[in-house]
C-alpha cells in the first residue's frame, strides 16, 4: 500500500530516513526467502575507485551496479533489502495466522485482516459498493455548513481533506496534550507541485487532471463530467497550496506556534464553523488549542465561500476516491498505480498483492503483528545489547560537548543536563497496544480498514486534554527505521533495524559502530539539531542558548546547509536538481555529527590496544565502509526529483560524501590529502 498520513504529520518525529512511497520488495513475483543481510559487505565494494575521490563509489560500487531497482520499486538500497526481509517474516505469521487453527486473540485478528485483504475475489466482486454510503452522504449536502460537517465525517475515518485536526504535546508544557489544527487537504506530495511553474511541474498538473478524471470515470461518472471534476479538483487543491506554508519553512517550531482561544479562531474562519466541528470531532472538550498555520484559515476561509458548493462536494467525493483507491477493485489500484506509483516515482510494476497486503497489516493492525514478530526474532539481549551501545554513544557526546571551542560553559551545562535525560527506547513499547475494539470481518477488507484507521484517528483525539503519553510509540516494531521526538526528549530503535546489515552479533565493534552505532548518534545529534535545539530538556520550546552560542551554531549550520545546497540529485534530460541544504539540514547535522559521536565511541573501546585489520581494513577503516555501505541505493530518476521536494534526508550518495568530506578521522583512515575531492577545505562542523 502506498503510505499515505493520516490527519495529522507528526512533525516532531525526526526519523533516520523516509519511507519509500512505494511498496518495499525485490523480485516481484519471487516468494523465496532472501537471505540476511551482510554487515560489512567487501563484494559491495569498487576497489577500482579512489576512496579520497569517491568514497562513495570505493564503499558501494559494485552494490549499485550489481542490484539494479527491482521493477516493483522506486528505491533500492541495503536498508531496503532489509525492510524487504522484514517482510517476508511477517508474512510467513500472517500466512500461519490466517489458516485454521487455534489462535490467540490477536493472531486472529491480524489474520483475518490479512485473509480479507488477500481475498481479491471477493474485493473484486464488490466494486465501488464499500464507498456508497460515503458518496450518499455526499451527495447529500445541501450547504457549506454541512460540506464541513462532511469534512469531519471523512477526516474522522482516516481521509484526509480540507485542513488537519489532532493531537500534540504542548509545546510549553510537553507534559499536556493539545488539540491542534493546521493546513492540510492536498493529494500531491507538496504545494510545490501546484505552484511552480517550470516545465516539469506544469507537465505533472497535466497528468494529475487525466488521473483525476480516470478515477471519477471509474467511479461511474462521463467523460465530459469528469473533465470538469477534475479542472474542480485541481483548483480547490491549488487555492489550499497557495495558502500553505512550504516545507523548509516549516522545519522551524516557532512558526508553528499559535496558542489560540477556540472563540477566537471560530471569530477569523467563521466558513470552517468549527466550533460545530469540534463538538462532533469525537475528542475530549478543551478551550485553547495550537493553530499550526493562521494565515491558512484565514485564506481557505475566504475559498470557501468563494467556491460553489458542487465544487466542493467534487472535491470530497475526489478525496474519498484517492484515499480508498487501493481497498477497491483492480481497475482502481491500477489506475493509483500508474499516477503515484508508475509516474511520480518511477516504478515499473505495482507490488504483488502479499506484500501490500503485509504492508496495510502492518501500518493498520501494527502493534498487534509487532508482537508477533517480537515474539519470533527479537529476545531480551536485543535490548541489553542495543543499551550498552546508546550508553557509550551517549557517553561520547558528552566528551565530545566538554570539547567544543564554540560554546560557553553556561550552554554547555544545559546541553548536559539535555543529554543526561534523553530517554532511550528499544525494540518495541512497553504495553501493548489494545485493539479489542477494532472489529474485523474474513470477508470485508474495505471495512476493516476503514475500522482500523478510524480507530487510530479515535484513539489519537482521546490524547487532547490529556497528559502527554510519552510511552506511546511511533513505529511499529518491525520497522525498519528510527526516530527521535523532541516533545518527548527520546530516542526510538524498533526492533526492525537492530539486526544486519545495522547490528550483527558477530561483527567487529567497528562494524557495529559504523552501522547501528551511527544510526544511534544521529538521532541523538536531532536533539541538538536546528530544530531540536530549541526544546529543552523538558521537551519544551526553550532558549537554553546564550546568544553568543546561538550565533556560532547558526554560522556553523550554515555551513552545512550551503555544503549540502551544492550536491545534484538527478541530471537527466528534464534538467538538474540540487539538494535544498536548508530542508535537509537538521538531517544533514544529525548525519555528521552522528558519524563523529560512533567513531568517538568506537575510539574509547579500542583505547590504546592494537587492533589488526580484518580483511585487510584497519578498524578506522572498517567504520567508514560499514557506514558507507549502510547507503548503498539506487534511485530513480523520478523518485529523486519527488525526494527532493518532499524529503528531510539527502539521497545515500550524499550522506556518505556529505559526511566523511568533513571528517578528519576519515581522511586520516584513508590517507586522502588536501586538495582531494573527499577533503572539504572549510570543513562543516556543528557537533
Ligand atoms: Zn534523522
Amino acid at each position: 500500500m502506498r503510505i499515505r498520513a493520516l490527519s495529522v504529520v507528526p512533525l516532531l518525529l525526526a526519523a533516520i530516513f523516509t519511507v519509500a512511497q512505494t511498496t518495499p520488495s525485490g523480485s516481484s513475483q519471487s516468494t523465496e526467502f532472501p537471505p540476511e543481510i551482510p554487515s560489512f559487505d567487501l563484494t559491495a565494494m569498487d576497489k577500482t575507485a579512489d576512496p579520497c575521490v569517491d568514497f562513495y563509489q570505493y564503499a558501494c560500487g559494485s552494490w549499485m551496479k550489481n542490484n539494479p531497482i527491482p521493477a516493483d520499486k522506486a528505491r533500492w538500497g541495503r536498508f531496503d533489502q532489509l525492510a524487504e526481509r522484514n517482510l517476508y517474516i511477517l508474512h510467513d505469521i500472517l500466512e500461519q495466522t490466517q489458516a485454521p487453527g487455534n489462535h490467540s486473540p490477536i493472531a486472529q485478528k491480524v489474520g483475518d485482516y490479512y485473509a480479507a485483504c488477500m481475498d481479491e475475489a471477493t474485493v473484486e466482486k464488490r466494486g465501488t459498493e464499500p464507498l456508497t454510503e460515503t458518496m450518499n452522504q455526499i451527495a447529500g449536502i445541501k450547504t457549506k455548513e454541512e460540506m464541513i460537517e462532511q469534512v469531519g465525517v471523512l477526516q474522522r475515518n482516516g481521509t484526509t481533506a480540507l485542513f488537519a485536526f489532532g493531537q500534540m504535546a504542548d509545546m510549553h508544557d510537553s507534559r499536556q496534550t493539545i488539540a491542534y489544527v493546521d493546513q492540510g487537504g492536498l493529494t500531491l506530495p507538496d504545494r510545490d507541485y501546484y505552484i511552480k511553474d517550470d516545465a516539469k511541474s506544469q507537465e505533472v498538473r497535466q497528468k494529475y487532471l487525466e488521473h483525476v478524471q480516470k478515477m471519477f470515470e471509474l467511479a461511474g461518472d462521463k467523460s465530459d463530467v469528469a473533465v470538469a471534476e477534475a479542472k474542480a479538483v485541481l483548483a480547490i487543491e491549488t487555492g489550499l497550496a497557495k495558502a500553505s506554508m512550504d516545507r523548509t519553512a516549516r522545519r522551524d517550531p516557532k512558526v508553528r506556534d499559535h496558542m489560540t482561544q477556540v472563540t477566537e479562531i471560530t471569530a477569523s474562519a467563521p466558513n470552517f464553523h468549527l466550533t460545530e466541528y469540534f463538538a462532533d470531532s469525537g475528542a475530549p472538550k478543551f478551550s485553547s488549542l495550537n493553530v499550526g498555520n493562521p494565515e491558512f484559515f484565514k485564506a481557505v476561509n475566504e475559498q470557501i465561500s468563494a467556491t460553489s458548493l458542487d465544487d466542493w462536494k467534487t472535491y470530497l467525493r475526489w478525496r474519498t476516491l484517492d484515499s480508498r483507491a487501493q481497498v477497491l477493485s483492480k481497475a482502481f489500484v491500477d489506475e493509483d498505480f500508474q499516477f503515484n506509483g508508475a509516474y511520480l516515482s518511477g516504478q515499473k510494476e505495482l507490488a504483488p498483492r502479499w506484500k501490500r497486503c503485509v504492508q496495510s497489516t502492518d501500518r493498520n493492525l501494527g502493534m498487534a503483528l509487532g508482537q508477533l514478530y517480537v515474539d519470533q526474532t527479537f529476545g531480551p539481549e536485543g535490548k541489553e545489547r542495543t543499551l550498552k551501545m546508546v550508553k557509550a554513544i551517549e557517553a561520547a557526546m558528552h566528551q565530545d560537548v566538554g570539547q567544543l571551542n564554540w560554546m560557553s560553559d553556561t550552554t554547555k551545562q544545559k546541553a548536559y543536563e539535555k543529554l543526561s535525560t534523553i530517554v532511550n527506547n528499544i525494540g518495541y513499547p512497553d504495553t501493548w497496544r489494545d485493539y479489542s475494539t477494532v472489529i474485523v470481518k474474513r470477508d470485508d477488507f474495505a471495512g476493516n480498514y476503514t475500522r482500523a484507521v478510524t480507530f487510530e484517528v479515535q484513539r489519537q483525539r482521546n490524547k487532547i486534554s490529556k497528559p502527554t503519553d510519552k510511552k506511546d510509540w511511533g513505529m511499529t516494531p518491525p520497522t525498519v527505521n528510527a526516530y527521535y521526538r523532541a516533545e518527548m526528549n527520546d530516542i526510538n530503535f524498533p526492533a526492525g533495524i537492530l539486526q544486519p546489515p545495522f547490528y550483527g552479533k558477530s561483527m567487529d565493534d567497528a562494524v557495529n559502530y559504523g552501522a547501528i552505532g551511527v544510526v544511534i548518534g544521529h538521532e541523538l545529534t536531532h536533539g541538538f539539531d536546528d530544530q531540536g535545539r530549541k526544546f529543552d530538556a523538558d521537551g519544551n520550546l526553550k532558549d537554553w542558548w546564550t546568544a553568543d552560542d546561538a550565533k556560532a551554531f547558526e554560522e556553523r549550520a550554515s555551513c552545512t546547509a550551503d555544503e549540502y545546497s551544492s550536491f545534484v540529485t538527478v541530471k537527466d534530460d528534464k534538467g538538474e536538481v540540487k539538494l535544498k541544504g536548508r530542508l535537509t539540514l537538521g538531517e544533514n547535522t544529525a548525519d555528521n555529527g552522528g558519524a563523529k559521536l560512533a567513531y568517538l565511541a568506537l575510539m574509547n573501546i579500542i583505547g590504546n590496544t592494537p587492533v589488526k585489520p580484518i580483511d585487510g581494513y584497519t578498524p578506522q577503516q572498517r567504520f567508514f565502509i560499514s557506514y558507507g555501505q549502510i547507503w548503498c541505493q539506487n534511485v530513480t530518476d523520478q523518485q529523486a526529483r519527488r525526494l527532493a521536494i518532499t524529503d528531510p534526508h539527502s539521497p545515500g550518495r550524499w550522506r556518505v560524501n556529505g559526511v566523511v568530506q568533513n571528517s578528519a578521522a576519515f581522511q586520516e583512515a584513508f590517507g586522502c590529502k588536501a586538495g582531494q575531492p573527499m577533503v572539504r577545505e572549510n570543513a562543516c562542523r556543528v557537533w
